[in-house]
């Protein structure tokens, strides 16, 4: 592909978190050659793709030019599971809850109109019937129900995109970090902090909440955002999975809820705050301040207290994670100042686990020149 001899690779990926990890699956699959560089380990908690489980959906209140990202993504794990063998994605079904015009159910809604998606709406008795341990839901408020939603799993989800790289001839360096991406002859030269100097015709940077060290100039902000587990006061069967199925319910003053019930075998119930904004921190990604402390979860306490009752009084489990946002809540995939040599995509703002795969495609295909199999205008890195 590239004509250079010196070349290492055609393309080497940076940062193999859940979006890099598809990008090389992707590439290596279409019979490029390629090397994917991690600083961490593979599936590591310092990013943004940890945690045991992410909602899955194609509801996607985030944009409704995400809804076809979402299906191509669950086509793709549908693919990733057969060629590995492994189990990534679980249609247990997902629950989008709150006023029928707000944010929440009302573009799960908007969604779902505009694409013709497989929803039901339950009102609030019914929803209560189905999941008695949501209470103190509003008169209006209604769950818009995606059956074939559900949890994939992104520990596992990662580890099996890599394997399938590495199976189609994909290189893998993990323990090392990119210092510096640059424009080398007629490619691109990736810097290790080892000193190590990998040539390929083009770099894909994928590095995650890190993308504003790579790549300077974009407006991302990396927030704090911590991850809890509850250990409810009495096993009950409405905190099952099957009774409580992963939601996002948006609450008075615009909080949302999310979480979901106990996995099969477990005693826990992963339990969180998305908060637009108000509660968590804008961090350095080098020192984010990983431990946990009351402050991180008091307000989601508080919630909990009368939103989903009986789940403890306290995490029994926490981390604290990462990610990075963008003013417009949307990701940043492309090529920047439409260089050839060089595709990003990052700036998840919270909600891209569900497209990883699909976005994973989209990479590769712009990496080909070719039209993305998805149209992603609205991500275009140049547009702020
Ligand atoms: C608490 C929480 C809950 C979430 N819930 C959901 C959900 O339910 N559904 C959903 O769809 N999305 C959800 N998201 C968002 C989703 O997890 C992210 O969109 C997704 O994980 C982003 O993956 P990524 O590959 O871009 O980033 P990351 O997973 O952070 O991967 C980036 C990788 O690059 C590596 N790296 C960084 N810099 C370098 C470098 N210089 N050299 C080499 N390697 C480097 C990092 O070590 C890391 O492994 C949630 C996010 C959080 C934080």
């Amino acid at each position: 592909m590239t004509g250079r001899r010196e070349a290492d690779a055609d393309v080497v990926v940076v940062g193999l978190g859940a979006w890099g990890a598809a990008a090389l699956w992707q590439l290596a699959r279409r019979g490029l050659s390629a090397i994917g560089v991690e600083r961490y380990g593979l599936a590591n908690t310092s990013g943004s793709s940890y945690g045991e489980s992410r909602m899955f959906r194609t509801a996607c209140l985030e944009h409704p030019g995400l809804v076809p990202l979402a299906q191509r993504s669950r086509a793709l794990w549908r693919q990733l599971e057969t060629e590995t063998g492994a189990h990534l994605l679980d249609p247990t079904g997902a629950m989008l809850i709150g006023p029928p015009d707000g944010r929440i159910a009302g573009g799960a809604l908007r969604a779902a109109r505009e694409h013709d998606l497989d929803v039901r709406v339950l009102d609030r008795d019914a929803l209560h019937r189905r999941c008695p341990a949501h209470q103190g839901l509003a008169a209006g408020d209604v769950a818009v129900v995606e059956p074939q939603g559900g949890l994939t799993l992104p520990e596992r989800t990662i580890e099996a995109a890599v394997g399938a790289a590495r199976a189609s001839g994909a290189r893998v360096l993990t323990d090392t970090l990119v210092t510096a991406v640059e424009h080398a002859g007629d490619g691109v030269a990736v810097h290790t902090a080892a000193g190590r100097v990998l040539h390929a015709a083009q770099a894909v940077l994928t590095p995650g909440p890190w993308l504003g060290r790579l790549l300077p100039g974009l407006p991302l902000e990396v927030v704090r955002m911590p991850t809890t587990w509850f250990t409810p006061d009495a096993p009950h069967e409405r905190f099952a999975l099957n009774r409580l199925p992963v939601f996002m319910r948006e609450i008075d003053g615009g909080d949302v809820l999310w979480g979901h019930g106990t996995l099969p075998g477990r005693t826990e119930l992963k339990l969180g705050l998305e908060d637009g904004g108000k509660h968590f921190r804008v961090v350095d990604p080098e020192t984010p301040d990983r431990s946990v402390a009351p402050a991180d979860w008091e307000v989601l306490a508080d919630h909990l207290r009368w939103a989903v009752p009986g789940v403890g009084r306290a995490p029994s489990r926490a981390l604290a994670g990462i990610y990075a946002r963008t003013p417009d809540g949307q990701f940043v995939i492309g090529r920047p100042g439409r260089d050839p040599r060089v595709v990003v995509a990052g700036g998840c703002s919270s909600h891209g686990f569900k497209h990883s795969l699909g976005i994973g495609e989209v990479v590769a295909d712009l990496v080909q020149g070719k039209e993305p199999a998805v149209p992603l205008g609205f991500t275009d890195p140049d547009r702020f």
